[in-house]
């Protein structure tokens, strides 16, 4: 699949990515902050405000684009299976889309 990934759509999607790796903790602190984060507004909250839930701001990050290793806060991400995600960034789009377009 193919998405365009933003901080905002990183926020849109932080709830359930959490309960996806933490729904089956036995700590009380992984479902409290599941209750933040489903609570909060996905098109307002700021991820400082994900930061502060979280402790930690790894889960709205710029992405490392997979062609130039720059880091980006748009990409496009391609999800090759459930795991695994390579996100490219405009520039590198731009040069896959010339090269494509050679004769
Ligand atoms: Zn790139």
């Amino acid at each position: 699949m193919i998405r365009l990934s933003t901080m905002r759509s990183q926020i849109r999607t932080v709830a359930d990515r959490w309960r996806s790796q933490y729904h089956l903790s036995e700590h009380d602190w992984a479902h409290k902050n599941q209750k933040a984060l489903d609570a909060i507004d996905k098109e307002t909250a700021t991820r400082r405000n994900i930061e502060k839930i979280i402790g930690n701001n790894a889960w709205v990050v710029p992405k490392t684009c997979n062609g130039c290793g720059g880091k980006f806060a748009v990409t496009i991400a391609i999800d090759d299976d459930d795991y695994h995600t390579m996100h490219i960034c405009q520039e590198c789009i731009g040069q896959a889309a010339e090269m494509i377009n050679l004769p």
